[in-house]
């Protein structure tokens, strides 16, 4: 028998088993290759289509990068109100100038530039107005130094510019003066005009020492500090002894922070005599500072350096609790009369520290004892810059009953109109004045214009400072009547007090000194 396809039936049978068997997972192979072969394609379109679209987009991309990054380097290096570099793109430059070398006939000098009490300006016609003057400033000095200087503004009203070949140092000075003169001229605000002058620091580079672009900056800005020192409106040169001065004081900072918890600081007391009763009626509380082993560190040397990095605050409050309950301790034993006084200096900075008044009260209710027992010392300085909260202080204190005395009387700048915006209660008349009082005539009308006028304002007063007993005598017939100097007593640890007011007693008999 023949199949009809001639097939043989034996052989078609396998054949069917076969394809039986096979076509399926054939099948599902064949699909899959095509499938694989597919999907592969797309990959291989999308690849191509990528690497087509990122010929494109990459340079794009980076372009919008790098666009984006000096976007952000020009906002971080460059002044947005002015134009000029920053402090950081100056050092950077400097920096640059430091790696390079230059020849003998180049100095590269940097100026420090600092704007003469600008906060007025802001003060008192708004920061609008203190961003104008900053702008012009900024105009004037970049118009006025050669093209290869750099004019950055450092912060605030400070500039500097950067000469990378000065001919000499007199010649970077020459220009920080011309700079001056720039800058004096009149400002044309929207307000109307506006004089303004700068204190200007010049540094040079040294080619022979290793230094950093932050120590000229430094330099140059102890220049200016010496420049504003000198009075404003001038030029500052930076020496080598700047440095070293510089170090002490910045030792003596650091130890003045730690005197407190270290147990250094003292104070001596020296007392104030009646000359007409020859009684002790009160002590004036004078700090010391035992620095280490070392000798006593006079408070003209450290009260100014804690007055700046404000420490003082924190030792004016331990000298007047500890001054107060000295006080207390005294009249608990009997070594001065129970309405003697204790006067206790204070700086401006302490004043205008709010938690003030509770301080002082706090130290009267420490050492229980009334208001009255307390004179605060102040200066005149306390009227330069912004007195008003200071102000406040001394009047709250004064409507509890704290004094006010106003010391070195005659050495700063107030006026009459100022005197009176002070709740005052004594003027201490200076040293310098007491000094010629007996001896210098001219000297004597200034001190008898100070009673005249303490005697108006019906103020207490006190003669500091006196060492002969013919000054004692003028001062007593000009009708001063109470007084404190080397003559009575030098200042004192508070252990000898009692030795010393017992000792005053027999003052009482000299002439001059006592009831008649
Ligand atoms: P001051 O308050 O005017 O104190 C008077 C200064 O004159 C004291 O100097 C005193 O020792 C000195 N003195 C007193 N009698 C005579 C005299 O007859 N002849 C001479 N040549 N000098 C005399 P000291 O103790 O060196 O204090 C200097 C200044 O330091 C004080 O001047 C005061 O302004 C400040 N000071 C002292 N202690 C403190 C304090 O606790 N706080 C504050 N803020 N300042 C203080
Ligand atoms: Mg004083
Ligand atoms: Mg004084």
């Amino acid at each position: 028998m023949t199949d009809p396809r001639g097939t043989h039936p034996r052989r078609s049978a396998p054949l069917g088993v076969v394809l039986f068997t096979w076509a399926p997972p054939v099948l599902a192979w064949a699909t899959g290759v095509a499938a694989v072969v597919a999907r592969e394609t797309t990959v291989a379109a999308l690849a191509l289509v990528a690497a087509i679209a990122s010929s494109v987009y990459a340079p794009w991309a980076r372009r919008r990068y790098e666009q984006r990054r000096d976007a952000l380097l020009e906002r971080t290096q460059i002044d947005a109100l002015t134009g000029l570099p920053n402090r950081i793109l100056l050092l950077h430059r400097i920096e640059q100038l430091l790696r390079g070398s230059w020849s003998r006939d180049e100095h590269p000098s940097l100026l420090f530039v600092d704007l003469d009490r600008f906060k007025n300006i802001n003060d008192s016609f708004g920061h609008e107005a203190g961003d104008e003057v900053l702008a012009i400033v900024g105009r004037r000095l970049r118009d006025a130094v050669p093209s290869d200087a750099t004019v950055a503004r450092l912060s605030g009203d400070e500039f500097a510019v950067l000469l990378p070949a000065a001919a000499s140092e007199a010649s970077a000075a020459e220009l920080a003066e011309a700079l001056l003169i720039d800058i004096r001229e009149p400002l044309a605000l929207r307000r109307g005009d506006l004089f303004i002058t700068a204190s200007i620091g010049v540094a040079t580079l040294s080619a022979t020492k290793n230094s950093s672009a932050l120590d000229l900056l430094r330099n140059a800005d102890n220049a200016m500090y010496r420049a504003k020192d000198a009075g404003r409106d001038c030029v500052g040169h930076y020496d080598a002894s700047m440095q070293e001065r510089i170090a002490h004081r910045l030792a003596l900072e650091t130890a003045l922070r730690r005197a407190i918890e270290r147990d250094e600081l003292q104070l001596y007391h020296q007392p104030i005599l009646d000359i007409t009763r020859g009684e002790v009626v009160g002590f004036e509380a004078l700090m010391r500072w035992q620095r280490g082993e070392g000798d006593l560190v006079s408070p003209a040397e450290f009260i100014p350096i804690a007055e700046d990095n404000g420490t003082i605050v924190e030792i004016g409050a331990w000298a007047l609790r500890e001054a107060l309950g000295q006080l207390r301790d005294w009249i608990t034993h009997g070594v001065c009369a129970a309405d003697a006084t204790m006067s206790v200096n204070v700086s401006p900075r302490q004043l205008s520290d709010p938690a003030f008044p509770d301080v002082v009260m706090g130290a009267l209710a420490g050492a229980s004892l009334d208001p009255s027992a307390l004179w605060l010392e102040v200066t005149e300085s306390l009227m330069i810059g912004e007195p008003e909260l200071a102000l406040d202080s001394l009047r709250s204190l004064g409507e509890r009953g704290v004094r006010i005395a106003m010391d070195d009387f005659g050495t700063g700048y107030s006026s009459l109109s100022l005197l009176q915006k002070f709740p005052l209660h004594r003027v201490k008349i200076d040293r310098a004045f007491v000094q010629g009082v007996a001896t210098d005539g001219a000297d004597r009308s200034l001190v008898r214009t100070i009673i005249a006028m303490a005697s108006a304002l019906d103020l207490d007063l006190v003669a500091e400072g006196v060492e002969t007993m013919p000054q004692l005598e003028t001062l007593g017939q000009l009708g001063c009547h109470k007084a404190q100097g080397y003559l009575i007593s030098r200042p004192v640890p508070a252990d000898a007090m009692r030795t010393t007011v017992s000792g005053l007693g027999r003052l009482g008999h000299l002439p001059g000194i006592g009831p008649d």
